[in-house]
């Protein structure tokens, strides 16, 4: 009953879904990443919703995320491992029918012999290495690789795909990646090796790198309505999909010169009023936020006062009107014409917007609705320039 909930708006996922279709045109097939909760939003709710709006796969990044998925799905819908994963796992992929990244030969091995086995087909996607210094084959070996790989029982290439390091900040680098990825799939093209789908486009790379798209993108952060770039949201219109509300538990009078919170870091300069959340860092909300950010009530910001606490933060009120015990605070998301973005959070605390939203811990209930977000209006298509594809 602690009203401290994450509301996970499944309109807005569809709306930023159907911007993400518009951007990619045609004959670009979606996979959608929903690993680690689905960035904190529910992994199982999230894809539900993006399953029942057709898109063509779910990307996850362990083989556990993947069962989930698959039990919970059911069959009809394609699952790719985005990680490397050890021998033991292998027979679960078999099991539960996951398609799986491979960079390497023992995996491989492992996998084919699994296959026959359980006289299945294993689907894997090669992960090539073309300057992310993460798992992948080195993209001057890729294709030795690819050879060997095409030979073992038991298996289909069906995708091959790299991983962009820099999008958000190193636009050079980002179109030599992609680069060195395009002339390898063309080197395979000319060699008769044909894999269907080719990948390297992360949310950053929907936006602004259109010839990175193949036919097939991997988007992930846009599709929770969060930005890789602060920048972008003048020209783009993906809403945000989760809130973070609670509501105040406690209030009271402070004359000044009264301490607040934990290691008396804020001291109150004049008669205010001291509202208490329960919400804290037990929950996600991250403490390096003391005393830097602000809390929506009543449709007014008020700056969170003193240290953040396990299970409760403090909040200054004294400007607000007809505060009382019981009213909405909203620490991410709208209120009134207020909004606080993941962004804005993450920029006070020193990180990126991916960290604010999957931290959020599981102790917060996460509260589905399915309601028409308000959109901006006259700005419902992408711009031009920004994404690389023309108006329709
Ligand atoms: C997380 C991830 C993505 C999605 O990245 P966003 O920046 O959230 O769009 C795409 N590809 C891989 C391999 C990933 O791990």
């Amino acid at each position: 009953m602690r009203p401290t909930t994450a509301e996970i708006n499944l309109s807005a996922l569809e709306h930023n879904l159907n911007l993400v279709r518009q951007m990619a045109g045609e004959n670009v097939r979606l996979l959608c990443v929903v690993k680690a909760h689905a960035y904190g939003h529910g992994i199982k709710e999230v894809s539900k919703k993006l399953v029942s709006c057709g898109i063509d796969y779910l990307g996850v990044a362990t083989v556990d995320e993947a069962v989930i998925l698959r039990k919970y799905l059911g069959s009809d819908v394609s699952i790719l491992v985005l990680g490397s994963i050890f021998k033991e796992e292998v027979d679960d992929v078999l099991r539960y029918s996951i398609s799986q990244t491979v960079a390497d030969r023992d995996i491989a091995a492992v996998l084919s012999e699994s296959a026959q086995r359980f006289k299945k087909t294993v689907k894997i996607h090669i992960k090539i290495d073309t300057g992310m210094g993460r798992i992948g084959v080195w993209h001057e070996q890729a294709v030795d690789f690819i050879k060997w790989a095409r030979e073992l029982s038991g298996i289909e290439i069906e995708g091959i795909w790299t991983h962009l390091s820099s999008a958000d900040e190193d636009e050079a680098f980002t179109n030599e990646q992609i680069y060195i990825f395009r002339q390898l799939t063309k080197e395979l093209d000319d060699l008769g090796i044909n894999i269907p789908l080719k990948h390297v486009a992360n949310s950053m790379a929907v936006i602004g790198f259109g010839h990175a798209r193949l036919n097939l993108i991997r988007p992930g952060l846009i599709l929770y309505g969060l930005y890789p770039k602060a920048d972008l949201k003048e020209n783009l219109d993906f809403i945000p999909v989760m809130s973070i509300k609670t509501r105040i538990v406690f209030l009271k009078e402070v004359p000044a010169g009264r301490f607040i919170s934990y290691g008396k870091r804020f001291a109150t300069h004049r008669i205010t009023k001291i509202a208490t959340l329960p919400i804290g860092y037990g929950d996600g909300y991250p403490r390096a936020l003391s005393g830097k950010a602000n809390v929506l009530v009543r449709g007014e910001r008020a700056p969170i006062v003193g240290t953040v606490c396990m299970d409760q933060i403090m909040i200054d009120v004294g400007h607000i009107k007809d505060v009382s015990v019981g009213d909405e605070a909203v620490l991410l998301g709208s209120q009134g014409s207020q909004q606080i973005s993941a962004e804005e959070l993450a920029q006070l605390s020193g990180t990126i917007p991916y960290e604010i939203v999957c931290s959020i811990a599981p102790r917060v209930p996460r509260v589905y609705i399915d309601v028409t977000p308000h959109f901006r209006v006259g700005n419902e298509i992408p711009h031009a320039e920004v994404c690389g594809v023309k108006k329709p």
